[in-house]
């Protein structure tokens, strides 16, 4: 199974792909956490993205191409795998779709979480009190002004990736507002139906 979870920052991508790690045994891959390790080892992609990152802006297509196109060679991908804020630009969608027709794979379904985004920067505030509450470290772009940048990235470059996918027949919308645990019910529900058929 080889899915796309879609969202703005804050839609609980991360919760529910966790979940869907758990339940069906395929790795998350999640570029935000890609980069935030490549910067943390200073690595040269991690002193690139830096920068880009802590504004909330994108990285470049080329550097995020290159770390999915490295990562799903690897073994434990040879099942699936939950894409999570990846791809982020029509240029990464036609890049993913390459990179698994080269391998003869295909994506399965694509998710998207729709939330209501005045419910998104309290959530992301929450997220950063957790962590801090937990003695993890607080991700420099979990703040309010970051915020605003992210989510206008958001409907500049990713957005257009809803339309994308829909012509393609591959979209899925789930209710991204309810409690967590009927999130994931919907989605197992998609899933189902998508296995099914
Ligand atoms: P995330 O953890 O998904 O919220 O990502 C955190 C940050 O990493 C984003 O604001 C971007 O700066 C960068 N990033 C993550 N995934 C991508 C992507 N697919 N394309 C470009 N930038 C990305």
């Amino acid at each position: 199974m080889k899915l796309i979870l879609l969202g703005p920052p804050g839609a609980g991508k991360g919760t529910q792909a966790q979940r869907l790690v758990d339940k069906h045994g395929i790795p998350q891959l999640s570029t935000g956490d890609m980069l935030r390790a490549a910067v943390k080892a200073e690595t040269e992609v991690g002193k690139r993205a830096k920068a880009v990152m802590d504004a909330g802006e994108l990285v470049s297509d080329e550097i995020v191409n290159a770390i999915v196109a490295e990562r799903i060679d690897q073994d434990d991908c040879a099942k699936g795998f939950i894409l999570d804020g990846y791809p982020r630009t029509l240029a990464q969608a036609d890049a993913v779709a390459d990179m698994l027709a080269e391998r003869g794979l295909h994506l399965d379904v694509v998710i998207e979480l729709v939330v209501d985004d005045k419910a998104l920067v309290g959530r992301i505030l929450k997220r950063a009190e957790e962590a801090k509450a937990a003695g993890q470290p607080v991700r420099k772009d979990d703040n309010a002004e970051v915020f605003d940048e992210r989510l206008r990235e958001y409907y500049k470059k990713t957005a257009p990736l809803i339309g994308y996918y829909y012509a393609n027949d591959l979209l899925k919308q789930v209710d991204g507002m309810a409690a967590i645990d009927d999130v994931t019910a919907q989605i197992d529900a998609v899933l189902a139906d998508t296995l099914r058929n």
